[in-house]
C-alpha cells in the first residue's frame, strides 16, 4: 500500500517524524516538495535567499532521497518536485500515485493550519486520509500546560514546566535508514527538477554568505557550534564574536532536526555545561512562541493583550523610511539594518536593539518592522518574529515592560564596545575612534571631520534625540497605568 510524505518546512530524510511513520506502516512511500506558488507569488522580489536556500536544500535532499533509497536496494529514489499552489498539486499527486494517506509535519501558522484544513476535506473526498506528525518543535500545542490545564503566558514557569516534559523520549531522533527499502522509486515519467529560473526567481548573494543550505549545511554549523557551546552563555550577546549557533534558517526549513539540536544542548547541560542550557532555554523561546501562536492566533494582526491595541502609534513616513535605508544616525541600528539587508541575518541582540527603535524611539508600530523583517530574514518565521516584535514592542505575551527603553547609545557602548561590528557594516565611521562610534554626533564637528565624516553627507544626524523619544514614549503608554 503506497503513501506520499509531503515535505514542506522539514527538508532531511533523517531524524523525520512523518517520514518515519509512512515507512514504519506502508511498503511503499512517496517523497514530494511542491514550490507553492501560494506562497512563491505573494513574495515581493524575484530574488529571495530563503527561495534559493530552499531550492538548493531541495536538490541536496532529492540526492540524498535517492541515496537512501539505493543504499537498500531501491534504484531510481528521489524526491518528487511540483511547482504550484500547494493543495491542487498534492492532491493531484496523491491520487495520481494511488495512496492512502499523506503524511505531513504539523504547522502552527494559522495560514498554513487552514491550508492543511482544505487540504485534509479534499483529499477526504477521493477516500485519502491526511495525517499531520509533530517535528518542528519538541513539545506542542497541549504538552505543557499549567496545572489548571491552560496555556502559559510567563515563560519562566512554561520553561520549568517544558524543562521537566523533555525526555529522552521526546529528544530520541526517528530513524529513518533501517526502513529505507520502503522508498518508492520515481514514477518513470517525473520530469527532471525544476531550475531556481523556471521557478521565476533569480540567483541572490546566498552562495557568497558563509551558511551552507540543505541538511549538509546544517550537520556543518552544527559540528562547528558544538565546539563553542560551552562558551554561549559569554558570548551570545555580542554581535562582532562568533557567539551564536546561526542555526536558526536550518530550523526555519527543517534541514536540521530540532530534537538533534535540542538532544546536544541536553546532553550537555546535563553535564554541567553553562551555555549548553542557555542555549537550551533558547529553544524552550522557540517553542513558547509556537504554542502562543497555536493558542493565541489574534497575536498575528494584534497586540496579546488586548489594552496594548490601544497605544496610538506615530505615523511618521520620514522617520520610517530613515530606519528602512538604516540611516538613523544611530551606528549600531544602522549597521544591524545594513546586517538584515545584505545578509538576510541579524544577530539576537540586534533585533531586540532595532525593534526596540523602532517602536520606543520613532514611535512606529511594530507591525511595520514586523513586515520588514519577514520581507528580509532568511530565517523568518511567524511565532518567533511576532514574539520578538511583541516582545521589543511591549504589547506581547511575557514581554519587556513598556517602561523599559533600551538606550541604543549605551547598548552599542555594551555590546560592540570596540565597535567592531559598526565599522565592518557602516565603514564610512571607519576611522572614528572607539569612544566616539557609537555616537559620532556628540564628536566635535572638527574632529569628526579629520576622520572623514562630515555629519548630513558622510553619515546622518540622528533623526530623534534618544532622551526626548523616551518621554514620548512613556507618555504614549502611560494610560495603561490606569489599567494596572
Ligand atoms: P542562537 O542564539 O544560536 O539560538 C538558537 C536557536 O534558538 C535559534 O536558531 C532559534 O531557533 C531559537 N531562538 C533563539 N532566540 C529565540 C527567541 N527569542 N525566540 C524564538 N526562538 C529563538 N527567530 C527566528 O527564528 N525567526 C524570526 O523571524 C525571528 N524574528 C525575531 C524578531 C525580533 C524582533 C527578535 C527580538 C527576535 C527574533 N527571533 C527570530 C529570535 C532570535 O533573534 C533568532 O532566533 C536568533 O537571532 C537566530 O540566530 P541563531 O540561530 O544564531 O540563534
Amino acid at each position: 500500500i503506497p503513501a506520499l510524505v509531503w515535505l514542506r518546512r522539514d527538508l532531511r530524510c533523517h531524524d523525520h517524524a512523518a517520514l518515519h511513520a509512512a515507512l514504519t506502516r506502508f511498503d511503499r512511500v512517496h517523497c514530494a516538495f511542491v514550490f507553492d506558488t501560494d506562497i512563491l507569488d505573494a513574495l515581493p522580489s524575484r530574488q529571495d535567499r530563503r527561495v534559493e536556500f530552499i531550492h538548493v536544500s531541495v536538490l541536496q535532499l532529492h540526492q540524498a532521497l535517492a541515496d537512501l533509497a539505493h543504499a537498500s536496494g531501491v534504484p531510481g529514489g528521489g524526491l518528487i518536485v511540483r511547482h504550484g499552489a500547494a493543495l491542487a498539486q498534492v492532491v493531484a499527486l496523491a491520487r495520481r500515485l494511488g495512496v492512502q494517506e499523506v503524511l505531513a509535519s504539523r504547522d502552527y501558522e494559522p495560514a498554513a493550519r487552514e491550508r492543511d484544513r482544505r487540504v485534509a476535506e479534499a483529499l477526504a473526498a477521493h477516500g485519502i486520509a491526511f495525517s499531520l506528525h509533530k517535528d518542528q518543535v519538541l513539545l506542542e500545542c497541549d504538552e505543557v500546560l499549567t496545572g489548571q490545564g491552560r496555556p502559559y503566558s510567563v515563560f519562566t514557569p512554561y520553561k520549568r514546566a517544558w524543562l521537566h516534559r523533555l525526555d529522552a523520549f521526546q529528544l530520541r531522533a526517528y530513524p529513518v535508514e533501517r526502513h529505507a527499502r520502503r522508498l518508492a522509486p520515481l514514477p518513470a515519467d517525473e520530469p527532471p527538477l525544476p531550475s531556481l529560473a523556471d521557478l521565476g526567481f533569480a540567483p541572490t548573494n546566498l552562495g557568497a554568505l558563509p551558511l551552507p543550505p540543505g541538511a549538509q549545511g546544517a550537520q556543518g554549523l552544527l559540528d562547528g557550534f558544538a565546539r563553542r557551546i560551552d562558551d554561549y552563555h559569554v558570548a551570545r550577546d555580542y554581535p562582532a564574536r562568533k557567539g551564536v549557533s546561526y542555526l536558526s534558517v536550518h530550523l526555519r526549513f527543517g534541514t536540521l532536526s530540532i530534537r538533534q539540536a535540542a538532544a546536544l544542548a541536553h546532553q550537555r547541560a546535563a553535564q554541567g555545561s553553562e551555555g549548553a542550557a542557555v542555549w537550551l532555554s533558547e529553544l524552550c523561546w522557540r517553542d513558547f512562541y509556537f504554542m502562543v501562536l497555536w493558542h493565541y492566533p489574534h497575536v498575528v494582526t494584534q497586540s496579546f493583550r488586548a489594552q496594548y491595541d490601544g497605544v496610538q502609534w506615530d505615523d511618521a513616513p520620514d522617520l520610517w523610511q530613515a530606519w528602512c535605508q538604516a540611516r538613523t544616525g544611530y551606528p549600531l541600528v544602522d549597521a544591524a539594518l545594513r546586517q538584515l539587508h545584505q545578509t538576510g541575518y541579524m544577530h539576537n541582540r540586534l533585533r531586540m536593539v532595532v525593534a526596540s527603535f523602532l517602536t520606543k524611539d520613532l514611535g512606529i508600530d511594530w507591525r511595520a518592522g514586523e513586515r520588514h523583517f519577514a520581507e528580509h530574514l532568511n530565517d523568518y518565521d511567524l511565532a518567533a518574529n511576532n514574539g520578538g516584535w511583541q516582545w521589543a514592542a511591549s504589547t506581547g505575551c511575557d514581554a519587556q515592560p513598556w517602561f523599559r527603553i533600551f538606550n541604543p547609545v549605551t547598548q552599542s557602548q555594551r555590546f560592540d564596545p570596540q565597535g567592531a561590528f559598526i565599522r565592518r557594516y557602516v565603514p564610512e565611521l571607519a576611522r572614528v575612534p572607539d569612544r566616539h562610534i557609537h555616537f559620532p554626533a556628540a564628536m566635535p564637528a572638527a574632529a569628526l571631520q579629520a576622520c572623514g565624516v562630515r555629519l548630513g553627507e558622510d553619515y546622518p544626524h540622528p533623526v530623534v534625540d534618544h532622551a526626548r523619544a523616551r518621554e514620548r514614549t512613556l507618555m504614549r503608554f502611560h494610560f495603561l497605568q490606569r489599567d494596572g
